[in-house]
């Protein structure tokens, strides 16, 4: 199979790319997200009417934050989009007369740097999305693991603290409660609180208070340096670590990678991410030890992602 489209639902808006073979992007589009499940379905197939005209797509790969069933072809439910049991993969292949393969946004983007980014020579890894919240994907024997159900990988919802914060799922001290953007954000507010001095740059960068503060401001703070953004950085990295190590108990990967917004940062987040995997991996000096790598796709990953695997079908 030739060019294939992938297309990225994200909450703002929903691209499309038609994607070779090696994975380069040749063309895409953009519309905004519309609020109801029915506007989703039309904004994707005119997504991929606007991109695929006349190149002779042969399939499309539709990423989608939620829970997909194991057929890959319903969401079961999603928390941004108001899914439940929604038939995407039938909606969208009346709409645009190509076969449809619907998967989990952060499995299509870990199948995309498995392919073509970070995780590019090995056969078993695990990628971790360090977004607004944190999702995961596993890539075992050079397959995507889905699960029985096609939930697998859902990493952002382990307890990691018993009886710690409140997370949106209802549950408590999940995993993306501290290593995510929006730790980030939170842990940022409560050390400028603490220390306004300290954040003299950070706080500047908003409106002068610590609410005022977002993520954006906490990754330009610490590139100019403001001690506050750098531990912040280093707070949500010792948590993303002290996971991945868990995480190197079940599956033995050859390689984490590390993507998401808040991995753009590079090695001030990946650094202190080894530190603290080295430091909380079960008999670390006697063990081979996975590599933790940058994603290196970026935002491309998930889009890149659903078009391979559609054309692998
Ligand atoms: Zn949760």
């Amino acid at each position: 199979m030739g060019l294939t489209i992938g297309v990225d639902i994200g909450g703002t808006k929903i691209a499309a790319g038609v994607v070779d073979e090696s994975g380069t992007i040749l063309s895409t589009s953009k519309v905004p997200t519309p609020p109801t499940p029915q506007g989703v379905v039309d904004a994707i197939a005119d997504a991929v009417r606007s991109c695929g005209e006349g190149v002779g797509a042969e399939a499309v790969g539709i990423g989608a934050a939620g829970y997909v069933d194991d057929k890959r072809a319903t969401v079961l439910f999603a928390p941004n989009i108001n899914w439940r049991h929604e038939a995407l993969k039938d909606k969208v292949e009346q709409r645009v007369g190509l076969p449809v393969v619907v998967e989990n946004d952060a499995n299509a983007a870990a199948w995309g740097e498995y392919r073509f980014g970070a995780g590019a020579g090995h056969e078993d890894v695990v990628c971790i999305t360090l977004g607004t919240g944190l999702g995961g994907g596993i890539v075992m024997g050079g397959r995507l693991y889905r699960g029985r159900f096609g939930i697998a990988g859902e990493f952002g919802h382990i307890r990691i603290v018993p009886d710690g914060l409140l997370c949106g799922c209802g549950s408590q001290g999940c995993w993306e409660q501290y290593a995510s953007g929006r730790a980030l954000v939170r842990y940022a507010r409560q050390r400028a609180s603490a220390s306004p001095d300290a954040a003299a740059v950070l706080l500047s960068l908003g409106d002068g208070t610590p609410e005022g503060v977002d993520g954006r401001h906490v990754s330009a703070a610490a590139r100019q340096g403001d001690p506050v953004a750098i531990d912040s950085f280093r707070e949500l990295a010792r948590w993303a670590g002290a996971g991945l190590a868990d995480l190197a108990s079940l599956f033995d990967p050859a390689a984490f990678i590390v993507g998401g917004g808040v991995s753009d940062e590079g090695d001030l987040v990946l650094e202190p991410i080894r530190k603290s995997f080295r430091r909380w991996l079960v008999g670390s000096r006697y063990r081979p030890h996975a590599q933790v790598l940058a994603a290196q796709l970026g935002g491309r990953a998930g889009l890149v992602g659903a078009a391979d695997l559609a054309r692998q079908g």
